[in-house]
């Protein structure tokens, strides 16, 4: 087989990996939300379309350079994905989950920030805030252009950073599950993830949900650690989680915490 076939086969099942893992995840939350929440996406049926097409488009986008490298990775030793756990001692383990998450939010806090400057924000990012409210079907609804900048991101960490091939599977569906539950429009994490001490480091459902209400506030992804450093984070939104009527706003400002200051 030609290696350029080889490639392209590599490509076109990872992106079909991606849908599904998308549409299984977003499937299960929005079952959950049905469960815990009834009628909370009630009149929301148009925009869950829209967020589902989008969703679906980004996850070509992702799935082609992921496939790429994941050949790469298998056929030519391209990455620094490693399998035997001893190549590494123990404790880069969880150093090394830390060190791609935090690299990952740190790259989305910037390209968001940037992403909310006016012509960018019509161009591209105005598709994710479409989502208002937002459901669990919004996780991957991004202009191709947004989804590109998130598709590039996991396929450069592996060339840089080692990784075991599990600890890689451990951020991955960190990414998942975070990039589902946060637009979920409820919180499915214990108080102290989001509410105590570790919560003040912690981006969660309560977070996210404000970026969307407020727009210029709370960027980050995993850590509110670039949104406190700048100063943009503006503290945790609310849900109202009476079932909607038709228009109705799911999205209560409570406040929060302190820390105004716009982008
Ligand atoms: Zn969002
Ligand atoms: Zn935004």
């Amino acid at each position: 087989m030609s290696v350029l076939l080889a490639v392209a086969l590599s490509a076109f099942a990872m992106t079909l990996i991606v849908g599904v893992r998308y549409l299984i995840a977003s499937a299960g939350f929005a079952l959950a939300t049905r469960i815990r929440h009834p009628g909370l996406y009630a009149g929301l049926d148009r925009q869950m379309r829209k967020e589902i097409l989008w969703s679906l488009a980004s996850a070509a986008i992702y799935g082609i350079p992921a496939g790429i490298i994941a050949w790469g990775w298998q056929n030519r030793g391209w990455t620094r994905i490693y399998s035997d756990a001893a190549d590494w001692p123990l404790w880069y383990l969880p150093l090394s989950v830390f060190l791609y998450l935090f690299a990952h939010d740190s790259w989305f806090y910037w390209t968001h920030r940037w992403m909310h400057r006016p012509r960018p924000f019509r161009i591209a990012h105005a598709v994710h805030h479409a989502s208002r409210p937002p459901t669990a079907w919004a996780a991957m609804s991004f202009h191709p252009i947004e989804a590109l900048t998130g598709a590039v991101v996991i396929p450069s960490l592996v060339l840089l950073i080692p990784i075991h091939v599990g600890a890689l599977a451990l951020v991955l569906t960190i990414m998942t599950v975070m990039g589902v539950t946060n637009h979920m429009g409820w919180e499915i994490f214990p108080r102290f993830l989001h509410g105590g001490r570790l919560g003040a480091w912690l981006i969660t459902a309560s977070h996210h949900q404000r970026h969307h209400a407020d727009y210029r506030c709370n960027y980050g992804l995993y850590f509110r650690f670039w949104d406190r450093l700048c100063g943009t984070d503006r503290g945790l939104g609310s849900f109202d989680l009476a079932p909607r009527g038709r228009g109705g706003a799911a999205v209560r400002d409570a406040g929060g915490r302190g820390g105004a200051g716009n982008a």
